[in-house]
């Protein structure tokens, strides 16, 4: 089984009952998804559904104020995601959301990398590089409590995001979206097993994660299932360490263990 750590979806779309619909999920070998939207549907399904939907909701990290962070997280959100920002994520002015998301023991996501398609309406082009993983890194510095997960591994940063996810404790990674799978099976090999040697540190801080829309009918696991099994065969891991990948560490991050 495997906890997906990046999905988005419209529960008001579901064309099943919420209990067959996770049924379904759990039968294709999805425990439990990481739904990221905007806030209020994204806990309207964390209530028909609080054992399968881990809550995540992304916010405007220019707008959003600390107080509605500290409301979100009360009502049940297990982290908060960023994506987009003004100014980069490294940037002190964002301190204080970091903060609150800290003190509430919670995940602060981030979009790591190239971002093709708009999420919030903006009337300004984005600077890809407010969301490099050298920006995560730069805020991890100052928060070394808060639990950090990049989303795409830092796309096309891989290296960058390779380095600071090995290197700081509490930055971990995921190979979500429609690039990281594409890539050559040789380059990840060789990220997380240089010279054919699994390196337990790296791979261990991985969560399983697709980017696919949930609450339809076909939501297009598989060739993520895929991705990641050849990933896994391709340096050797060891089942403890796929069922870490699978969804012990996001048990573990998300506070659910
Ligand atoms: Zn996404």
């Amino acid at each position: 089984m495997r906890i997906d750590a990046h999905v988005h979806g419209d529960f008001s779309k579901l064309k099943v009952s919420p209990q067959e619909y996770v049924e379904k999920c759990r039968a294709k070998g999805v425990e439990r998804i990481v739904l990221i939207d905007d806030p209020e549907p994204t806990m309207t399904a964390y209530r028909a559904l609080p054992d399968f939907v881990i809550p995540v909701p992304w916010v405007d990290i220019d707008k959003v104020t600390v107080s509605e962070i500290s409301e979100i997280l009360d009502a049940g959100a297990l982290g908060i995601k960023f994506i987009d920002p003004q100014f980069s994520y490294g940037d002190t002015r964002y301190d204080p959301l970091y903060a609150a998301i800290s003190a509430k023991c919670k995940v602060a996501m981030f979009h790591t990398g190239y971002l093709g398609i708009g999420v919030f309406e903006r009337a300004r082009p984005t600077d890809i590089t407010f969301m490099s993983p050298a920006a995560v890194d730069c805020m991890s510095r100052r928060h070394p409590d808060l639990k950090i997960l990049m989303a795409h591994f830092g796309n096309p940063w891989w290296e960058e995001a390779w380095k600071i996810m090995w290197s700081v404790p509490n930055v971990y990674a995921e190979l979500s979206g429609g690039t990281a799978f594409k890539r050559s099976m040789r380059m990840w090999a060789e990220t997380f097993a240089p010279n054919g040697v699994l390196d337990p540190e790296s791979l261990g801080k991985v969560l399983y994660a697709s980017d696919v829309r949930v609450f339809i009918e076909n939501e297009g696991f598989d060739p993520y299932f895929e991705f990641y099994d050849e990933l896994f065969d391709a340096v050797g891991a060891s089942p403890e360490m796929r069922e870490k990948v699978n969804r012990g560490n996001a048990l573990e991050l998300f506070g659910l263990g």
